[in-house]
């Protein structure tokens, strides 16, 4: 019998059953057996490239979703977690240890802003917010301990744009890690192919997009994720934010839709945006010319896929923004529910929800207003009738 080699099986099977079944068989083990004793011994070592050795490890199922979004990435390679946290915080602790320092954008997820600010300096690890939008602040907090630069694409939930080449710039300058959180724009920007080191997503958003698991992925190196994965060193394999095989093999049916409904979700997204910024609404959304970083976006997106499904809109304090969201959900608009990527539009006020974590001055300061409603424009079919329905609801509300 010849040695198990999933490298091997990848290649032959490509993303076929072992039965010929058009999906790949899901790998249903947490552990794998060894012709030999000498090869697990090696794999242990890390000297068996391409070996199963324990599903915290890797599996085949996991294996084809890394592949997949590598492909869609254009990195070397990828490793799932189990969440979007499960793939930020070990690659933040893979490349940072004691005395190290990131600067990180101010406007980013709550969780991750948490993690920095909260619970990274236990480890002696130091985080400087800045303004990502400018190059020069950023170039200016960068110290001789600085090890990382760190920020999402379109920031959640500002939407606030980070020049990725320009970034990628200063960390070649000052070497350091340019790690991207690409969660808001799958498909319309692949960070990698702008100069970033690693390339992050929240699976459980647009890429899974039916709101039914959470999931994460980093993607980088074949020499980085391996680090992540190592038996002895690797924050990944150590810390065991593991994705469970049954889950990766739906993510991978799921991604298969992504590129049809980014378009929707970009369509639906533009159309609203431009008809209440006509209306007078305060609107956040970079596909509009009125969004400070439209120009520089509209030069880094594939255009095919459009500006994204995510806009803000400040209806001017959370009394009216509670009261509309409810408002919008009673007639079957959307959910008010955190998250993003659904097909129905999710709203919630970020002030109160998803962006709690960071105090109230910091928001005040960074121009988060308590007014502020995030929308994850869905996939609706007849965009002008949601149009029609929205625009009533802000007009009983006195929002219009
Ligand atoms: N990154 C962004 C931009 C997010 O919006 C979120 C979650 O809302 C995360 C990361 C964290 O992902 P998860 O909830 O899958 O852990």
């Amino acid at each position: 019998m010849k040695e198990f080699n999933p490298a091997d099986k990848i290649q032959d099977l490509q993303y076929f059953g072992e039965f010929g079944g058009v999906n790949p068989s899901i790998s249903d083990s947490s552990t794998y057996t060894f012709l030999s004793a000498k090869t697990m011994f090696d794999t242990f070592e890390g000297n068996a490239e391409g070996c199963y050795l324990y599903s915290r490890h890797s599996s085949p199922s996991n294996l084809y979703l890394d592949k997949a979004i590598a492909a869609m990435e254009g990195t070397e390679a990828a490793n799932v977690s189990a969440s979007g946290m499960g793939a930020i915080t070990p690659t933040l602790l893979q490349l940072c240890g004691n005395g190290d320092h990131i600067v990180s954008s101010r406007t980013i997820y709550g969780g991750t802003y948490a993690f920095l600010k909260n619970f990274t300096p236990r480890f002696g690890i130091k985080t400087t917010f800045v303004d990502i939008t400018k190059l020069d602040i950023v170039e200016a907090a960068i110290t001789a301990s600085t090890k990382v630069i760190y920020c999402e694409t379109v920031s959640n939930p500002l939407l606030e744009v980070a020049d990725i080449s320009g970034l990628a710039k200063l960390a070649i300058k000052h070497n350091l890690k340019l790690v991207v959180d690409n969660t808001f724009s799958p498909l319309s920007v692949a960070p990698a192919k702008m100069g970033a080191d690693v390339v992050i997503h929240s699976l459980t958003k647009y890429i899974n997009g039916s709101s039914d698991t959470v999931g994460g992925v980093a993607c980088g190196t074949r020499e980085f994720i391996n680090s992540l994965k190592d038996v002895n060193s690797g924050a990944s394999m150590l810390l065991g934010p593991t994705m469970d095989s049954l889950r990766s093999a739906s993510v991978m049916k799921n991604l298969r839709t992504l590129h049809i409904r980014m378009k929707q979700h970009s369509y639906n997204a533009m159309y609203l945006a431009t008809k209440f910024e006509n209306d007078g609404l305060k609107v956040v959304y970079p596909g509009l010319e009125s969004h400070p970083s439209h120009k520089l976006y509209s030069s880094m997106i594939n255009p095919e896929y459009g500006f994204g499904g995510m806009m803000t809109v400040d209806v001017g304090t959370i009394d009216k923004a509670n009261e509309l969201m409810e408002l919008m959900q009673d007639r079957n608009l959307g959910y008010l529910a955190v998250s993003l990527g659904f097909y129905k539009t999710l709203f919630s006020a970020p002030g109160t929800s998803t962006s709690s974590e960071i105090p109230l001055d910091e928001q005040k300061e960074m121009g988060l207003t308590d007014g502020l409603i995030r929308f994850s424009i869905g996939l609706d079919n007849d965009i002008e009738r949601t149009y029609q329905m929205m625009k009533e609801c802000m007009i009983e509300l006195g929002v219009l």
